[in-house]
């Protein structure tokens, strides 16, 4: 396996990173996600276009043009020989004396894997995901792809000690979003609803793309906050993710949505962005 690390592909033996990198002791940096399908990235440009935003968020320069990203991303793809699974960035603030405050010039780490992985005829997409609900214990610049994902680790041990595969998050009654996903239901009216953009969720680029899918199908969208209870009560539910694409849930704290199968709606957005994604929007 080959890694990407600051400019260079090496071995993953060969690949070490300061045990005074910022990201190792304060969780001082961010990450992206892309898909890759049939060799491509999928949807790429709009992860660049995050990841320069959470860079600018916490205020380290972003090292890279996204043309420049682009070809590293390729070039680590086709030396993994990846066909399907995920492109891993992360940037940290680096590597310096222990302190709080970062001193203000210091060369940002970049690591960079590949991940092979079965998305579009993953299992869960015919067998549907299993869902439980959880406190959300994370911090309020959720928008941030931030590497402190603490409160997503506690959640996920704990979704899947209860034989489930995600966790929706919850506060005020309110689901804000999967542990890694976006959530989304669709009402008995047919009505296609996700939180909408602010610091209390990260804007998901899957979810963008399906949103867009959906409208083009007819379907209304609602941009609102989703009660627990509704999601019970909810036609179909389905959650979104740049390493998932459209999931189907089929049980949310152990209550069966609709007949407990995956949704048409859900199986034909799912099947509207594989062919988006196999038509090449990125890279
Ligand atoms: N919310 C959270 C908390 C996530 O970790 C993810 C996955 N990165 C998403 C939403 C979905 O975002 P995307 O569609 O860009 O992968």
């Amino acid at each position: 396996r080959i890694i990407h690390l600051d400019g260079a592909f090496v071995p993953a033996a060969d690949a070490r990173v300061s045990v005074m990198d910022r990201g190792f002791l304060f969780a001082d940096g961010i990450y992206e996600v892309s898909a890759v399908l049939d060799g491509r990235l999928v949807d790429n440009d709009a992860h660049l276009a995050r990841l320069d935003r959470s860079l600018e968020a916490i205020g380290i320069p972003n090292p890279h043009t996204p043309a420049d990203w682009a070809r590293l991303q390729l070039e680590l793809v086709r030396r993994n020989g990846l066909v399907e699974g995920v492109v891993y960035i992360q940037v940290t603030r680096g590597a310096a004396e222990r302190d709080f405050a970062p001193a203000p010039d210091l060369a940002p780490t970049v690591v960079m894997f590949t991940q092979a992985k079965t998305i579009v005829d993953a299992p869960v997409q015919a067998r549907g995901a299993r869902v439980v609900t959880r406190p959300d214990l994370r911090w309020a610049r959720r928008d941030i792809k931030s590497v402190g994902l603490l409160a997503q680790v506690m959640a996920k041990r704990e979704a899947a000690a209860a034989g489930a595969s995600e966790v929706f998050m919850v506060e005020d009654g309110l689901v804000t979003e999967g542990g890694s996903s976006t959530a989304f239901i669709i009402t008995s009216q047919g009505a296609v609803v996700t939180r909408p953009l602010s610091n209390a969720v990260l804007p998901g680029i899957t979810r963008l793309a399906v949103m867009r899918l959906a409208a083009d199908e007819g379907l209304t969208l609602e941009e609102r906050a989703i009660r627990v209870d509704e999601t019970y009560e909810a036609e179909e539910v389905f959650f979104t993710s740049a390493s998932n694409f459209v999931v189907p849930v089929v049980s949310i704290d152990g209550r069966n949505i609709g007949d407990g199968c995956p949704g048409p709606r859900t199986k034909r957005l799912m099947a509207l962005y594989v062919g988006l994604a196999r038509a090449g929007t990125g890279s």
